[in-house]
């Protein structure tokens, strides 16, 4: 597999297993055969996901490190897989947070932070109209919402491998060419293709083939797919779907809860994408639960005519926790004092450092693999690269020898992000810390080899 003898994984899997567990009496006592209380005893499914072969069970996180209850130290590469790419409670929105504690958590009416959100919004991200939201997929729900509202069209695009959080509709993949709902939807009983169109990432053909119609109401997409292994734009890709999308007066939503790793404005910004809709979640608000979605002058004035013209009601938009005091005092600390030129600028020089490193390594070894990077944003990839589509990146996966690498590479004290082997580097990421996932990832590739 990836080059690497199966026998070889086989045997890394089990012994890393076995030093993991050494390693934490005090985990396996407190978990035994899950946490009390819980469906399949764990908190949120996901967290069985981990190859780990039981959870990290976690006693505090700061800047770039998490503890766990048995004094294991890791440098987080993971951090949260996005959530805390700014680190874990930056300074100023753990101030931010205590400065709010006493004030109210939840009252469904702005505070003065919020005034100050808005103009910085705009500034930041180069949209005149924004909403809060609590979750990313939330976020690209109510986005979604609008581009139908305003377009009068009830199917949307998505590209091959894509993910936009669980907004039910964008649930699709291409098996042999043909569109499918995703394998594993829990209780799906509709077609999803009925209403979601899919191709390939970089095909602009058969992107202009399915937009001819004229009946999408929007393109989402990630700027860089990056919930897969990460496959780059082609050059010439966005300009080719910006001038598509407009000629067929389809409307082209942005997600940049990933790709905000690029710089403080998003790949958009700093690639000048132009969407008609704009979403980021997971970090905006520095691990608090919070996402923003912002629209074109275009967008709000079309939504308001639609609003004149249909009946009032329940928009089915919003939730009730968000635009919460809470959310605004983390977001206001994290756009005005976290998300800046000064951190991205250490972010991105680390992650270089980590890139090459990495890169080093498969050269040294002579490796089938390759590291693709997006600023702060680093994977590696245990297949030749770059990667033209969603399709190649699936079929990149090598999941039994990612998980043995995951496990070593925690037993070495370093903790990168499950499912795809993703690491951020943060404003809070120190140079050591990278050089020791460079040579932590050196010596489990000797041992693999
Ligand atoms: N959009 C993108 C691009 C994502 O990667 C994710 C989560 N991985 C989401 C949306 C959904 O975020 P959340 O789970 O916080 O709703």
């Amino acid at each position: 597999m990836a080059g690497i003898g199966q026998e070889r994984i086989k045997g890394l899997r089990e012994s890393e297993a076995e030093v993991f567990r050494r390693a934490r009496p005090k985990t396996a006592a407190s978990l035994g055969n899950g946490i009390a209380g819980f469906l399949d005893g764990v908190p949120m499914h996901w967290m069985k996901d981990w190859p780990t072969p039981f959870p990290i069970l976690v006693g505090q996180a700061r800047g770039a490190t998490i503890t766990d209850i048995d004094g294991n130290r890791l440098d987080d590469f993971c951090l949260g897989d996005t959530g805390s790419m700014f680190g874990h409670s930056p300074p100023p929105v753990a101030r931010a947070i205590r400065r709010q504690a006493g004030r109210g958590l939840t009252y469904m009416l702005p505070s003065e932070d919020a005034l100050a959100i808005g103009p910085l919004l705009q500034e930041k991200f180069g949209l005149p109209f924004w909403q809060i939201a609590t979750t990313a997929t939330d976020a690209n729900r109510f986005a979604l919402r609008i581009a139908r509202a305003v377009t009068g069209r009830e199917k949307i695009l998505v590209f091959n491998g894509c993910y936009h959080g669980s907004v039910d509709e964008t649930m699709v993949r291409l098996s042999n060419g043909k569109p499918i709902n995703r394998q594993g939807l829990a209780g799906e009983f509709r077609d999803l293709t009925r209403t979601a169109k899919i191709v390939e990432f970089n095909d602009i053909p058969a992107l202009e083939a399915a937009l001819a119609d004229r009946d999408v109401a929007c393109v989402i997409t990630e700027p860089v797919l990056t919930n897969s292994c990460m496959v780059l734009p082609d050059p010439g890709f966005h300009d080719a779907l910006r001038r598509l999308t407009r000629a067929t007066g389809t409307l082209l939503l942005i997600d940049e809860t990933h790709t905000i790793s690029t710089g403080p404005g998003g790949y958009t910004r700093a690639f000048g994408l132009g969407p008609d809709l704009f979403v980021l979640g997971k970090p905006v608000a520095g691990g608090v639960p919070a996402s923003i979605w912002g629209m074109s002058e275009d967008i709000a004035s079309r939504y308001a005519d639609y609003r004149r013209t249909h009946e009032p009601g329940y928009s089915g938009m919003g939730t009730t926790l968000s635009g919460n005091p809470l959310q605004f005092a983390a977001m206001r600390a994290t756009l005005d004092e976290v998300m800046t030129a000064e951190n991205y600028a250490h972010m991105e020089h680390l992650a270089r450092r980590l890139d090459a490193g990495l890169t080093a390594v498969i050269d040294r070894y002579r490796l089938p693999w390759h590291v693709a990077r997006l600023g702060a944003r680093v994977e590696f990839i245990c297949a030749p690269g770059p990667l033209k589509n969603g399709g190649e990146a699936e079929a990149a996966h090598a999941p039994e020898l990612e998980a043995a690498l995951h496990v070593a590479l925690v037993n070495r004290g370093v903790l990168i992000a499950p499912f795809h082997n993703m690491m951020l580097v943060s404003p809070a990421t120190r140079p050591a810390q990278v050089n020791r996932l460079i040579s932590a990832f050196g010596d489990v590739v000797k041992r693999l080899t």
